[in-house]
């Protein structure tokens, strides 16, 4: 008996014409029905954001590509809502173009296409891989990792509100030394911003300047990355720190109250 083939909703921030969004469509499309929903132009670092002030426009390139004058998030706000027949099996994000680790994953438009399809309650997965010392990217390797573990989530799921950020050394498939599943890395950031003089004597900048340097620590993305894995952090939506309970509720939060104007509440407390 032929089980159905999944439905795969490929997006990313490079644009639809990106290198790694053709080769993840390619490689995903031996295991699934593939419709892609990407930006029209690169909107890479665009976060979580969504586009409230001007109307935008799909347009089919052909069958299964639709190109949207918007973010990532848009795309798949849209192809979830009205561009797909019906809700996709999984939605794999990528593959970028260079790694998106530690801290950069709050400024990525790739991981936040998956965040916004885990929010709208399918299984995600954001892929990116590192640029090779040339400053160049073969997309080989990085999209049949992506299909292997797509094909694990279409058959295990995912649990509610996690995302898996797969980041993959530009090595060819053979050389890659396996996966490692790990934590977000911290960079250290130096020389971020460049400052220079235009010819009307003003100063501009211009943001994400010299080399990236990281912190080496332990079972981090970014040390999984430098030694050869293919790194893999499951990545939680809901952002409240609850260690940081205990802390806050040492606080003098009444005399805050007080200090506002406000009255302290003792309802339902110490009765
Ligand atoms: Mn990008």
């Amino acid at each position: 008996m032929q089980s159905e083939r999944p439905c795969i909703l490929v997006s990313n921030d490079d644009g639809v014409d990106a290198a790694g969004i053709k080769a993840l469509h390619s490689e995903l499309s031996s295991i699934g029905n593939v419709t892609v929903v990407a930006p029209d132009r690169e909107r890479s670092a665009a976060s979580h954001s969504l586009t409230l002030q001007v109307p935008i426009r799909a347009h089919r390139l052909s069958e299964n590509v639709i190109s949207v004058d918007g973010t990532p998030t848009d795309c798949i706000m849209l192809a979830f809502k009205n561009l797909l027949e019906s809700k996709p099996d999984i939605v794999v994000s990528g593959i970028n173009r260079g790694a998106n680790m530690g801290d950069d994953i709050t400024y990525s438009g790739t991981v936040a296409a998956a965040m916004e399809a885990t929010l709208l309650g399918a299984p995600a997965i954001a892929v990116s891989l590192e640029r090779n010392s040339n400053g160049d990217y073969d997309y080989t390797a990085a999209a049949r990792i992506a299909r292997e573990i797509s094909l694990e989530v279409l058959k295990r799921g995912l649990p509610d509100g996690i995302l898996l950020n797969v980041n993959v050394p530009s090595l060819p498939s053979e050389k890659i030394r396996g996966i490692k599943i790990t934590r977000l890395g911290k960079q250290v950031y130096e020389d971020l911003i460049i400052e220079q003089t235009d010819p009307r004597g003003k100063p501009y900048y211009w943001i994400g300047g010299q080399q990236e340097t990281w912190s080496i620590e332990p079972n981090t993305d970014y040390t999984a990355v430098a030694d050869g894995f293919v790194s893999i952090t499951p990545i939680h939506l809901d952002l409240t720190d609850y260690r940081t309970f205990a802390l806050l509720e040492g606080w003098e939060l009444d005399s805050i109250t007080e200090a506002a104007g406000g009255k302290t509440d003792r309802q339902g407390e110490d009765t």
